[in-house]
């Protein structure tokens, strides 16, 4: 890895065909480099043989491509998928397959760690390591999708792994254009779906977005009270001004906003607690997923009984708002819903070592 050498896969076409140029090469070559390297998983300059010989001593001298390592995988019964990559600066950050939900869907980070400290969530604890690259992000995906044999096939991409995207704004952006690409993976914004705490600045630059992803809100109650001790990035943007933010969001055609909602026993899954979200949704279009805690040593929170989540789901259903419970998916292997934390990295943070020391 040589520091002098400009790093590829942080380059959307345009740059790329920018860089090519500015070397004296042909532009077009950006489009069969994006198609080796994201098409065919293929990032060794020597085995892109379409390419002349002496392009490819050139490519050699002025670029690199680098990808996150699969330092470990584990599959869960349930055929989940869970990989430990590890970064150019040997930090470590998981991302997951999920098979058949009923499409394919690739789940993966955009921070090592995440600064907004929910209650519930053991990627919280760890808080904010750095951000990852657009390159880091749309490398995950790069990488999972050669593992798991996808390169050829359709899948869905969701931001819900370690880290909050929208405190990773440009990065983020720049990883879904990287995916975008018609010469590379050719990813429709329709087939990802962005998962925010709710930084309101950040969704209002995303209403503004030419390439619009869906939109998923972690909502997970429903006074400012509660949702302040339990999400603290509340303080700074509270409920009332999130969901005035939805209802003023740009929606394409039938499309609607997913409200994620944890459910912790005997703290927000009461009766009165799914009136008041039906309440709240009032005029938007939406629907809303249930999650029920997956619980984690550590995490001062239980699972509610099923009864309670059905109980919640029902109200919700007679208000005619759509409500879906999610499965937890790849719970023996620490792969759901904020259970990503990469144990036995290097460079573990104070809170890090903290969060291991409790499970
Ligand atoms: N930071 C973003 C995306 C990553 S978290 C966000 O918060 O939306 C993805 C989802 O997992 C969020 O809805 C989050 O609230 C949920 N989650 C976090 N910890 C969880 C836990 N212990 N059990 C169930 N869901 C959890
Ligand atoms: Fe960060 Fe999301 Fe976890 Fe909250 S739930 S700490 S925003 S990753």
């Amino acid at each position: 890895m040589r520091g002098d050498l400009l790093e590829l896969s942080e380059l959307e076409t345009p740059e790329l065909e920018a860089a090519l140029e500015a070397r004296g090469a042909e532009r077009f070559h950006a489009r069969q480099l994006y198609r080796w390297i994201y098409k065919r998983g293929v990032t060794d300059f020597d085995r892109m043989t379409d390419l002349s010989k002496e392009l490819r001593v050139r490519l050699l001298a002025d670029f690199q491509v680098s990808s996150p390592v699969v330092v470990s995988e584990s599959q869960s019964v349930d055929g989940t998928r869970k990989f430990v990559l590890e970064l150019r600066d040997r930090r470590q950050i998981e991302a997951v397959f999920i098979p058949d939900t009923p499409a394919m869907t690739f789940c993966v980070s955009t921070q090592v760690g995440c600064a907004m400290g929910c209650g519930f969530c053991l990627t919280g604890k760890m808080g904010l390591v750095r951000h990852l690259t657009a390159g880091e992000i749309a490398g995950q995906i790069r990488v999972l999708a050669a593992a798991t044999s996808m390169l050829e096939y359709p899948f869905n991409i969701v931001l819900m792994g370690m880290g909050e995207p929208l405190h990773n704004y440009d990065q983020t952006m720049k990883a879904l254009r990287i995916l975008h690409s018609e010469h590379g993976l050719a990813v429709s914004p329709r087939r990802v779906t962005l998962s925010t705490v709710g930084i309101v600045p950040g969704l209002q630059r995303l209403a503004r977005e030419p390439l619009m992803p869906n939109l998923a809100i972690s909502l997970h109650a429903t006074t400012e009270e509660q949702r302040t001790a339990l999400v603290p990035p509340n303080r700074k943007y509270p409920l009332a001004e999130i969901l005035e933010t939805c209802r003023q969001f740009p929606l394409k055609k039938r499309s609607r906003i997913t409200f994620e909602y944890v459910l912790l026993d005997g703290v927000n899954d009461a009766p009165e607690d799914a009136r008041r979200l039906a309440r709240l949704l009032s005029g938007i279009k939406s629907k809303v997923n249930l999650i029920p805690l997956n619980p984690a040593p550590g995490i001062p929170f239980e699972r509610p009984p099923d009864e309670h989540v059905d109980r919640f789901a029902q109200i919700l259903a007679d208000r005619h708002i759509t409500v879906s419970v999610r499965k937890s998916r790849g719970r023996d292997i620490r792969a759901a819903c904020g259970q990503l934390i990469v144990e036995g990295g290097v460079k573990k943070s104070a809170a890090q070592q903290v969060a291991l020391l409790m499970k």
